[in-house]
């Protein structure tokens, strides 16, 4: 587990992992768990960074409290939040109009 190194988002695709999200207002203290797969794709049709030094994570929001920039770490757990992603059609959709 020490060895692995958790710099991008493509880390946790790579390593076989989900994205437990905790979030920064510690009174809240809100948390989530996301597929990182579907994070990457979703944040190359977004062209958000991928390092999680580049600030990736200031575009995630908690669905709580509004906090800004969640704490993530990687996660065997199975992935909580279902919804916030597009379905299949919704991915499509996205991906044609961001195609312009
Ligand atoms: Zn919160």
């Amino acid at each position: 587990m020490s060895s692995k190194t958790f710099h991008t988002l493509h880390d946790f695709v790579r390593h076989g992992m989900n994205i437990h999200l905790t979030c920064d207002n510690p009174p809240c203290p809100h948390t989530a768990i996301l597929d990182a797969f579907m994070v990457c794709q979703w944040a190359r049709l977004w062209r958000w960074p991928m390092a999680i030094e580049a600030d990736v994570m200031r575009h995630f929001r908690c669905s709580k409290c509004g906090a800004r920039r969640p704490h993530p770490r990687p996660t065997e757990q199975a992935v909580t939040l279902l919804n916030f992603f597009p379905d299949e059609r919704g991915w499509k959709r996205l991906q044609q109009r961001m195609r312009g």
